[in-house]
């Protein structure tokens, strides 16, 4: 997923785009308006800071949308009181107030991400995942086992989407956790475990998440 930071600030953007070439995004950074405006073309996501030089935020926000449904994260700098239903009105996706940790930001970009129907890896991702009686709305953030809706949390919803990306395949303990809670996961890893269980449980068919011994979990899709 390509990213385009658009800030002026080196010492805001810097760090803000070394967190995020780690967490797994590439990422470009304009450092005006106008340098924004020209670069977000081939962006998935566009996180804009609202006190440019050269022009409003506001102003590059309503001209990206006007030719772009790219989406758009509003970075805004404390004290610059930014009413939310202005930011939406502008065509905004979400608005972060200064100072944030990056942990936060990815979680805002792959919600967006998901929202606008991307899988927050993938432009390209197809918004629904079909596998016989069972149906995953990706953009929808909807799970269906036989038509009738599973209730799950936005953890378990996020494990059987990391999961299902990738049918068949075995995934490491680590990359799960790594990408359904952060790209910096310490707390205890038997959190994955439980969470999986809910999961297994919900579906109502635990056969189609296998344990992997020594490894993880596969996604058995049914036929
Ligand atoms: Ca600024």
């Amino acid at each position: 997923m390509r990213l385009l930071l658009i800030e002026d600030d080196p010492s805001i953007a810097r760090p803000l785009a070394d967190g995020l070439a780690r967490a797994g995004f590439s990422i470009d950074v304009a450092g005006t308006g106008a340098d924004g405006l020209r670069e977000a073309d081939g962006a998935d996501l566009v996180l804009l800071d609202l006190g440019l030089p050269d022009m409003d935020g506001v102003e590059v926000c309503r001209r990206l949308r006007a030719s772009s449904e790219v989406p758009v994260i509003v970075i805004s700098a404390r004290g610059e009181e930014v009413d939310r239903v202005v930011l939406l009105e502008m065509g905004a996706d979400d608005y972060l107030v200064k100072p944030f940790g990056v942990r936060e930001l990815v979680a805002r970009i792959r919600a967006v991400a998901r929202r606008s129907g991307g899988s927050g890896d993938s432009a390209a991702e197809p918004a629904t995942r079909s596998f016989g009686q069972l149906v995953i709305d990706i953009a929808g953030h909807r799970v269906t086992v036989d038509g009738v809706d599973v209730e799950l949390t936005p953890k378990e919803f996020a494990l059987i989407e990391h999961l299902s990306a990738a049918p068949g395949a075995a995934h490491r303990r680590r990359d799960i956790l790594e990408s359904v809670w952060d790209a910096h996961w310490y707390g205890p890893t038997k959190t994955l475990d439980v969470h999986m269980a809910a999961l297994r449980r919900k579906l109502g068919h635990g056969e189609w998440i296998e344990t992997v011994r020594g490894v993880g979990y596969r996604f058995v899709p049914p036929a």
